[in-house]
């Protein structure tokens, strides 16, 4: 991300007296060029009245001529909506409501993993970034971001990056609505018709290598080509479809090696039963220590993997280039990495293939088109965590997907009939590729009746943990 000095020069825009920041003069002026309808807007609604600066209004005039004398909407108000479905599915999303009737916008907020901090992000929008963009001019998005983002002297922590992404995609997706168009044609255009995707397959807890291929052929056969398997299902407390043991706090117990023959014998049963040019891979969600996954990636190489994921965790970066010295296991990262500082070396370096960050995490759609483009430049490519994520962010995920260069495969995980019925304009799935739905902005209407009665209840923080007991890794 750009640290940029300018933006903080109009970060009390919103706070100043309406009286002193459009006087007499501009008033006439904009009645004198046709901008009777900002004009009346303007004497109409306190928030516009105080979101245009002296300094600004000559542009914004422009705009507004430009837009064939449409007033630029002003935010008039931000909230946040939580929908819990089961864990995986839980979501947050932010609501931009502007000063023109009937012109709103939604934006992905949600922190990965069941519940995903909510609370947290929740505060994060209402509390410190809804007064910083009310009655500000909803087109400026690129200038919003910037403001947020520079709000707090921290940068890149999750749950602001996922408040920012949140407000600011809903931001995008009112431009869109406003123009009539998808958001893919306010940033070019599509380089290509659909998203190939991939779907997850476990390996079952009975016969762990039979069940991977038969759960892999039920996915084939729905016109899926590509499936992939995580080393251990991340909800540990709802769900253990490996059927690792317990502790009495509900931890997992976790045994590296046993986990790691799991793998590999799935592996071989699939690579000897499955159709060849079917893509198999795998999320280690760095859970073995450097040795072991040094040997894992090279014992995976005559799988002929699409990608490994996340071998290592940001703080073992440096084990990635002794990884690619000794093998050609392709290698991603995942949704753990969202400081530049952590993953820029290592696209530079060329150490690995694909870079997945969770895109609310890194600050929305505004960040994640920079960050694919500075990938471009190395040819590594993209495929953002989409489990689990809201529709409004799938379809983010999607438009990048569709616009960028760089694609690499998109993750997608079938969502439930309430979520379908909470968010509707989900992303279709055809023979094996994810369409996008090519309504306004993001094309989601959200269902906020529906999704009041199923708010986020089941947040819980437990660990995978070794048989003595040592904590490995946290699953919230
Ligand atoms: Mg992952």
């Amino acid at each position: 991300m750009t640290k940029t000095k300018n933006c903080r020069c109009n970060s009390s825009a919103a706070g100043s007296a309406p009286a002193a920041r459009v006087g007499r003069r501009e008033l006439l002026r904009m009645a004198m060029l046709g901008g009777g309808a900002a004009l009346a807007s303007v004497l109409r609604d306190p928030i516009a009245q105080a979101a245009a600066s002296r300094r600004e209004q000559p542009a914004q005039d422009a705009v507004e001529r430009a837009t064939r004398g449409m007033p630029a909407p002003r935010i008039r108000d931000v909230r946040v909506i939580q929908v819990g479905a089961g864990g995986i599915n839980d979501s947050t999303v932010v609501k931009v409501e502007t000063d023109q009737a009937g012109l709103y916008g939604y934006g992905c907020a949600t922190d990965t993993f069941p519940g995903g901090r909510s609370k947290l992000v929740a505060a994060a929008v209402e509390q410190y970034l809804k007064p910083l963009v009310m009655g500000r001019t909803a087109d400026r998005i690129e200038q919003i971001w910037q403001i947020c983002y520079m709000s707090s002297y921290y940068k890149n922590d999750t749950i602001l990056n996922c408040a920012i992404g949140g407000v600011c995609d809903a931001l995008w997706d009112i431009k869109g609505r406003q123009a009539g168009m998808p958001v893919y044609q306010l940033v070019g255009g599509k380089c290509r018709d659909a998203a190939e995707i991939y779907l997850h397959a476990n390996l079952g807890t009975q016969d762990p290598s039979r069940q991977f291929v038969e759960n892999s052929m039920k996915l084939v056969q729905g016109g899926c080509r590509n499936v992939l398997v995580a080393m251990f299902e991340r909800d540990g407390a709802t769900t253990n479809v490996y059927g690792q043991a317990r502790f009495d706090d509900g931890s997992a117990v976790f045994d590296r090696d046993e986990e790691i023959r799991k793998i590999l014998d799935a592996f071989t049963a699939f690579r000897a039963q499955m159709p060849a040019q079917i893509g198999l891979g795998v999320d280690v969600h760095s859970i073995l220590d450097p040795i072991r996954a040094t040997e894992f990636a090279k014992n995976l190489e005559p799988f002929r993997l699409f990608y490994c994921e996340d071998l290592f965790s940001p703080e073992e970066a440096g084990h990635y280039r002794i990884v690619r010295e000794q093998c050609t296991t392709p290698l991603a990262i995942g949704e753990l990495w969202n400081n530049p500082h952590e993953w820029q070396p290592l696209v530079q370096a060329r150490q690995i293939d694909y870079i997945r960050h969770h895109v609310s995490h890194v600050g929305g759609f505004t960040a994640a088109r920079k960050i694919a483009a500075f990938a471009e430049n190395f040819e590594v490519k993209f495929a953002w965590h989409g489990a689990p994520n809201s529709p409004v962010g799938h379809m983010t995920n999607l438009t990048l997907d569709l616009t960028c260069e760089n694609f690499g495969i998109h993750e997608h995980m079938p969502y439930p009939p309430l979520v379908q019925d909470i968010f509707q304009g989900c992303l279709q799935i055809k023979d094996g590729y994810a369409w996008i739905n090519e309504k306004p902005g993001w094309g989601i209407e959200v269902d906020e009746r529906l999704a009041a009665r199923h708010p986020i209840t089941d947040e819980h923080a437990n660990e995978f943990r070794t048989a003595d007991g040592s904590v490995i890794e946290g699953t919230g």
